[in-house]
């Protein structure tokens, strides 16, 4: 049986200490499916299209900069409530904030530098995975 998806990004931070197996082990550990993935490097105009929602806010000028600061690794995530249980699994955005075992509090550095993306709703996963990927390159069910 197929659920919904989730859009997730491991981020700079995560990917140059060394942590894209240790992150996507426990996504798999947590029952989601890979049916999309790629190692990428934003440009800062990208970075900036990725998270325009957040163009007002004070630290938009330094997310931009650091999401493009080196590669990250885009994954599209199937499972049952996909959105919800792989926010619950990844922690709050500040690290200091989030849950023991939590993505974030295992591997994340500040709330800027918090190791990993989460989509926040079904329709956000949607767009955001056809931002990075082709609708052939996405493998569901
Ligand atoms: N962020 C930041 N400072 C803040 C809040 C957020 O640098 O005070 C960054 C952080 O990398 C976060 C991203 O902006 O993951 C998007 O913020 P959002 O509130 O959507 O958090 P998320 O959905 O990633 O938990
Ligand atoms: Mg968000």
């Amino acid at each position: 049986m197929t659920g919904n998806i989730t859009f997730t990004m491991i981020k700079p931070d995560a990917v140059k200490a060394g942590h894209i197996g240790g992150i996507l082990a426990k996504i798999n550990e947590a029952g989601f499916r890979i049916v999309a993935m790629k190692l990428s490097k934003l440009s800062t105009e990208k970075a900036g299209e990725f998270y325009a929602v957040h163009a007002a806010r004070p630290f938009y000028g330094e997310l931009v900069e650091f999401m493009s600061s080196g590669c990250i690794v885009a994954a599209v995530l199937e499972k049952d409530n996909a959105v919800e249980d792989f926010r619950k699994l990844i922690g709050a955005t500040n690290p200091a904030d989030a849950a023991p075992g939590t993505i974030r509090a295992l591997f994340a550095k500040s709330i800027g530098e918090n190791a990993v993306h989460g989509s926040d709703s079904d329709e956000n996963a949607q767009i955001e995975a056809a931002f990075h990927f082709a609708g052939t390159d996405i493998f569901r069910g």
